[in-house]
């Protein structure tokens, strides 16, 4: 089967000549849990960027879910974003004053549902992520790993072929990041493939497979 994400031969020079990633080759299947882990400056953001589509590479090719993003336009590119990948950031990124459904419902907003059913399939992921009693909360009502989670359901809500997680226990306390990791878990075991990017090397070595990065280079794959 193709793989979700493949990366041949990607480098990332930015400006100042700083080579971000070094001729990078990763494919990552359907169905995997992946970690990329590595030091601060090492390129996870870097490939985070390569994987999720928001950036270009100076170098080799990127493909996604068959896609080669070089041949799609801006526009192609963002609807394939939107379609095939779901992402969760450290600093969980929901629009304040919003209640946790609604902040869930912008996750399909572009599939032009309307609210009534983009609202329905908000309280199904909320209850997915275990907040089906946090519904009406906003974000300053909700403790940091509810925000997380709230985060998961929105990013999950569109049924993606791949969830992007930049440092997603990055702001949370040990308990309530494990919590989270165990989420991500679970929505991996119903499906979804799942990348992980950390520089916490006890979450990577839990991860069933881990992407070791240094300067810019894959230095280790458990898979590779
Ligand atoms: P990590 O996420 O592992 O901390 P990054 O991918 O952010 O690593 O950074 C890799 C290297 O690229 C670092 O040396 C960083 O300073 C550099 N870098 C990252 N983004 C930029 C940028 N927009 N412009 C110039 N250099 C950058």
């Amino acid at each position: 089967m193709t793989p979700v994400v493949e990366l041949r031969g990607v480098s990332k020079v930015y400006s100042g000549d700083v080579a971000a990633l070094r001729d990078v080759d990763v494919a990552i299947g359907r169905g995997e849990l992946v970690g990329i882990v590595g030091p601060s400056g090492s390129g996870k953001s870097t490939m985070l960027n390569m994987i999720g589509t928001l950036d270009r590479p100076s170098a080799g090719t990127v493909h996604v879910d068959d896609h080669d993003v070089h041949s799609l336009a801006d526009r192609e590119l963002s609807a394939l974003r939107a379609r095939v990948l779901g992402f969760v950031f450290q600093q969980f990124h929901l629009a304040a004053g919003v209640s946790a459904v609604d902040n869930v419902a912008d996750g399909v907003l572009y599939t032009g549902t309307r609210l009534r059913d983009r609202r329905s399939k908000a309280r199904t992921a909320l209850a997915r992520v275990g907040l089906a009693h946090r519904l009406d909360h906003q974000p300053h009502e909700m403790s940091g790993g509810e925000r997380q989670r709230v985060a998961i359901a929105r990013a999950v809500v569109g049924e993606p072929a791949l969830l992007l997680a930049d440092e997603p226990t990055g702001n949370l306390d040990t308990r309530s990041g494990a919590d989270v990791i165990a989420l991500l878990r679970e929505l991996n075991a119903g499906g979804t493939t799942v990348v992980i990017i950390t520089h916490d090397r006890d979450i990577a070595a839990r991860l069933p497979r881990q992407v070791e990065m240094r300067d810019g280079v894959v230095v280790g794959d458990s898979h590779g």
